[in-house]
């Protein structure tokens, strides 16, 4: 018998989730049987979608239930196995996080979203960690939302929010690859002078100042790509400065996931028409099949130095609620990850 810890949902958060909402529990789990593993996670992900899921409503993923453990990517090592083809020491992915161990069958590993591996690719020196950014679920989101969606040409003007974020600083360094100016907003000076310091011609701190005037001056030729990890004001102002016929990625609009009654949309629809703005939303599961191009384009990046990434880890299953609030306060640059 092997003691692990997992966080569970309390109590449903009403507007912007609190430490309170969650509790960290001590259970027993019982011996691998012939034919499962034991898994001990050595990094879990605390993604902005998971909020979605602590709503008691239908989407796209089904609520976490009151009580229960929460779920997410994780990476871990196999400590114990009984199950051939899996062997003490491998690196396995899961959507099992939010929990020190687990002990299940191969198969439960599979069940994991597009770009993620039931069994890691060799590391080649890279941290486990980047499975769940840059080389996973986020890095996948930047690279398709991007590329299928925005279409980015040569000279063209890329408008990224959230550009400090997982996707976001994925998104400007692709961009920067196919030839594009890059503008990107982010919540500090500090985070502003990272995205400079890997290639983003305009960094915007969208809390400093008038954000309309400050994407116009960033872009006085206007935009023709819109990657939205942000909603509400980012999301008028990019419709405002937005060339006819640019495309808008809609991936995220974090800004409103906490809205305790729905915000007003945008000011300036009418610019969809006029404009003739080709504005689409994606899961990234929708692109599951470009898992493996993206994993060498990606991996090619990283090698030859065009895409830096960045982490910020947050130390053991107690910090794990800590992380998670941190996406709504900006407290992560790059991928928030916890380390276990
Ligand atoms: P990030 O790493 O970008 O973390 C969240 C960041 O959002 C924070 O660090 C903060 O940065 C910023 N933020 C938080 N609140 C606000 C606000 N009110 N206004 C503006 N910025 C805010 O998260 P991810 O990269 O994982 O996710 C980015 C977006 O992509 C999210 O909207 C997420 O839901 C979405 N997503 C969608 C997927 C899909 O399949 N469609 C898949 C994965 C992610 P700052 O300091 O700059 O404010």
């Amino acid at each position: 018998m092997t003691t692990s810890r997992e966080v569970r949902l309390k109590s449903r958060p009403h507007g912007m989730p609190v430490a309170d909402n969650f509790e960290v529990a001590s259970v027993d789990l019982a011996a691998p049987t012939e034919g499962q593993v034991r898994v001990r996670n050595r990094f879990m992900s605390v993604d902005p979608y998971m909020r979605g899921r602590m709503y008691d409503r239908a989407s796209y993923v089904p609520p976490f239930k009151i009580g229960d453990p929460l779920q997410g990517h994780a990476v871990g090592e196999i400590v114990e196995s009984h199950a051939p083809g899996f062997a003490v020491g491998d690196m396995v992915s899961s959507m099992l996080g939010w929990r020190e161990e687990f002990v299940v069958a191969p198969a439960a590993l599979q069940a994991a979203m597009p770009g993620m591996f039931d069994k890691l690719p060799p590391l080649g020196g890279v941290s486990p960690s980047a499975f769940l950014g840059v080389l996973g679920m986020p890095g996948l989101t930047a690279y398709s939302g991007l590329l299928e969606i925005g279409k980015p040409q040569p000279g063209e003007t890329v408008f990224v929010s959230g550009g400090a974020g997982a996707v976001g600083s994925v998104v400007a360094q692709i961009a920067k690859i196919k030839g594009c100016t890059v503008v990107a907003t982010a919540g500090s000076a500090a985070k502003c002078d990272w995205l400079r310091s890997v290639g983003v011609d305009h960094a915007v701190n969208y809390k400093d100042g008038n954000l309309l005037d400050a994407v116009r001056a960033a872009a006085p030729k206007g935009i023709d790509v819109y990657f939205d990890n942000v909603g509400g004001e980012h999301l008028e102002v990019a419709m405002e400065v937005a060339n006819p016929f640019a495309r808008f990625a809609e991936c995220g609009m974090i800004s409103m996931y906490n809205d305790t009654t729905p915000a007003p949309g945008p000011r300036n629809m009418a610019m969809i028409v006029g404009k003739r703005l080709n504005i689409r939303g994606f899961i990234v599961s929708d692109f599951g099949h470009l898992r493996d191009q993206f994993m060498t384009d990606m991996g090619g990046w990283i090698a030859d130095g065009r895409v830096k990434w960045e982490e910020t880890v947050m130390d053991g299953i107690d910090a794990a609620p800590a992380a998670f609030l941190g996406l709504f306060t900006g407290g992560n640059t790059g991928k928030m990850v916890v380390s276990l």
